[in-house]
């Protein structure tokens, strides 16, 4: 993910609250089924609705994607994600007391989960196919897993940059080499990496695109519900490696097993 553009959803749990539009504000906003959109006077209401048809289109892919839309009942009608925009990036930081600085892989606060909020202020196309729905992505794997369940973080990561498809590709190519070359990250290296304390660029790039590479070859080779099964292991507190023997028993039975299948299909 491009720092410049992390800072955007790097909101601290303790701007959470002074984030949230107040009526003395002048916000307007607009509503679909799972997301109302509050927006300010730099936004056109077109924009406005433009953002909202593309949310409500994500959280329909990834939902599908992950196999939670057979599961879930769905967010309700009082539960929609707000998502916030605010008018410039100067705006978003006074708001949020976010700093400018910030750029750390932060971007999972346990208070933004519960409230099902994304804050941002506008901008161009990227955050579209970027940021919007790594963020959606975000929340729909952590209501499928519970408010109790510990996601590990590569687990997460790779959820989130599924709908990526820019991303997706440059993981595709730069992984191609790395498994020629045997440079990738042994998969129970990657999985214990705490990349919010990694200093080691190379070592963050790689945990990004390893992450996505291995969730994507779970859903492409396995399918959607093999990886609810996986999900829902984990949510009943199963750890990774037992959630995986449990949902995917008859294809591969250990991380171990998974690494070797996964670098398998970089030979083909
Ligand atoms: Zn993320």
């Amino acid at each position: 993910m491009k720092p410049s553009l992390l800072i955007v959803f790097t909101v601290w749990a303790m701007s959470i609250l002074t984030a949230v539009p107040s009526h003395a504000e002048e916000w307007k906003e607009i509503k679909d089924k799972h997301f109302v959109v509050y927006y300010g006077s730099a936004m056109s209401s077109e924009e406005a609705g433009r953002l909202l048809r593309q949310a409500e289109k994500y959280y329909d892919l990834i939902a599908r994607q992950i196999g939670y839309a057979r599961y879930s009942n769905f967010w309700t009608w009082e539960e929609r994600v707000k998502i916030i925009i605010y008018d410039d990036q100067a705006a978003f930081m006074a708001k949020t007391g976010q700093p400018a600085w910030s750029k750390g892989y932060a971007d999972r606060h346990p208070k933004l989960f519960e409230s099902k909020m994304i804050v941002t202020y506008r901008q161009e196309q990227e955050f579209f196919n970027g940021l919007l729905p790594h963020e959606i992505s975000h929340l729909i794997l952590h209501d499928f897993l519970g408010p109790q369940t510990s996601v590990p973080l590569w687990f997460d990561e790779g959820v989130a940059q599924l709908q990526e498809a820019e991303k997706r590709a440059v993981a595709d190519r730069l992984l191609q080499r790395l498994v020629l070359e045997k440079k990738q990250l042994p998969l129970p290296v990657l999985m214990e990496l705490d990349i919010r304390r990694e200093k080691n660029s190379t070592k963050v790039t790689l945990f990004y695109v390893q992450s996505l590479s291995v969730i994507d070859f779970l859903l492409t080779q396995y399918g959607s519900d093999a990886f609810a099964r996986l999900c829902r292991q984990m949510r009943d507190g199963k750890s990774f490696a037992e959630a995986l023997r449990l949902a995917y028993g008859h294809s591969f039975d250990s991380v171990q097993q998974l690494e070797d299948k996964w670098i398998n299909s970089f030979r083909n």
